[in-house]
């Protein structure tokens, strides 16, 4: 890897006019140190940077490039789109084709509201679902992160748990105190919560794959008794797929798992690479937004062109089902080489994989399904792996909790070269 120079200049530059230098606070790199990488273009599997490095690409944006970076007919939608009008502030064709596409595929989904985010597709389809039951509480899952709305800053996680702050300063003991926090994979405490206050409780919100603190893989069982406990109680349920959503199958997790949820939130693949959210449930749920009902929600940029041209091309391309298959001989192979690895090498370390989406357990138990089962500690060997492959040209993210996706642009070579790098990473991680 050559000097990266330019990259700490610019991120010295940055933090005199940016907090921390960034616009999301996970890519200031605080956790694993150094300087975060300035990008210069990404195509594929790879990024380059502005020193002239180039990395194979394991964070993908985070999750929304199913397909790759600049993915060709994707660039030539939003390329022809933009040519044609960058934002209308009207109805078109293209808002209405994806929303089209999303009720066709997603379980129970009558009606599609789109949002610029998936923080705002969540704050939304809580105030709908707070409004249909009339009831202000909502019961979340430790470590599931919902975006950064007020309410969903309590035991979140994504850069919240990096951070080590899975709550915020600025919300109010008030708001914060709507919101009734769980462990993952226990039904007993959501069982006796909902037979006390389940009168309270307007939507159990949750991340079906639960991939914000480490991937936290959940039995269909235990989906299953939130649907149920939610039902017999009437509450709502809010499966947040922001992530898992059209990634794990084009149904998502409700498709993958069989469990159907009321409200369904999308953000990341739906947009393409774009920014795009969206929140989705039955016709007598959603007619209840503006205009036709009284629960507002709006958005100057919402169903933005860029971002539903883009949404339609990825989707598309999803169509068939050959992508995820192709993503699953990918997966199943890194895992084979991880697990090769860390056989020969003795490291206590475990990949942990649903379909396209992976994460390094720093632990050799058992994969977590709770969030307070990630022993302490993995921070700091995670540090010393991140940087061991980012020096070897692999970027993955740059904190313990955050999982990696592969894309349709990685080729089985490159998980090859990842696990090599992975090798060597390991044996600096454990020297
Ligand atoms: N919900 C989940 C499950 C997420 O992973 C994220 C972001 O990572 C969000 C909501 C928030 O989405 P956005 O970052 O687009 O606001």
């Amino acid at each position: 890897m050559r000097d990266p120079a330019t990259s700490q200049e610019l991120f010295a530059r940055a933090r005199d006019a940016m907090p921390g230098g960034v616009s999301s606070p996970v890519r200031a790199f605080g956790a694993v140190g150094g300087s975060p990488l300035f990008v210069q273009r990404a195509e594929g599997a790879r990024i380059y940077d502005v020193d002239g490095n180039d990395f194979l690409d394991y964070v993908m944006s985070w999750g929304p490039l199913i397909l790759g970076h600049a993915h060709a007919a994707t660039v030539a939608a939003i390329a022809e789109q933009a040519s044609r009008g960058t934002s209308f502030g009207a109805p078109h064709l293209a808002e209405l084709e994806l929303a089209e596409t999303v009720r066709g595929v997603y379980p129970g989904v009558e009606r599609v509201r789109f949002t610029s985010s998936g923080t705002e597709a969540v704050q939304s389809a809580v105030r709908l679902a707070r409004a249909a039951t009339g009831r202000s509480h909502i019961v979340k899952f430790e470590g599931c992160y919902h975006g950064h709305g007020d309410g969903m800053l309590v035991a979140a996680g994504s850069g919240a748990i990096t951070l080590g702050q899975p709550s915020s300063a600025g919300v109010p003991a008030d708001i914060a105190g709507l919101t009734l926090v769980l462990g993952l994979d226990d039904v007993t405490p959501l069982r006796a919560l909902m037979r006390g206050r389940g009168g309270e409780v307007a939507a159990i919100v949750v991340e079906p794959m639960p991939a914000n603190n480490g991937l936290l893989l959940q039995r269909p069982e235990f989906l299953q008794a939130i649907r149920e406990l939610a039902t017999d109680h009437g509450a709502l349920v809010l499966f947040d797929e922001v992530i898992s959503g059209f990634r794990v199958a084009r149904g998502g997790a409700a498709e993958l798992y069989g469990v159907e949820p009321d409200l369904v939130t999308f953000g990341k693949i739906l947009g393409g690479g774009v920014p795009c959210g969206a929140f989705a449930g039955r016709s007598e749920l959603m007619e209840q937004l503006a205009p036709n009902g009284p629960t507002y929600h709006a958005g100057t940029l919402s169903g933005n062109p860029l971002a539903m041209v883009a949404g339609l091309e990825t989707i598309r391309a999803l169509a068939d089902g050959r992508v995820y298959g192709e993503l699953e001989e990918l997966g199943a192979r890194m895992e084979e080489g991880v697990a090769r690895i860390v056989r020969d090498g003795g490291f206590p370390v475990r990949l942990v994989r649903e379909g396209s989406v992976f994460w390094l357990s720093f632990s050799a138990d058992q994969p977590p399904r709770r969030a307070d089962q990630i022993p302490e500690g993995a921070a700091e060997p995670y540090a010393k792996f991140f940087r061991g492959c980012l020096s070897r040209g692999v970027c993955l993210a740059p904190s313990a909790f955050e999982v990696g996706f592969l894309s349709a642009a990685h080729r089985p070579a490159d998980i090859d070269e990842t696990v090599d790098v992975f090798a060597a990473a390991l044996r600096d991680a454990f020297a």
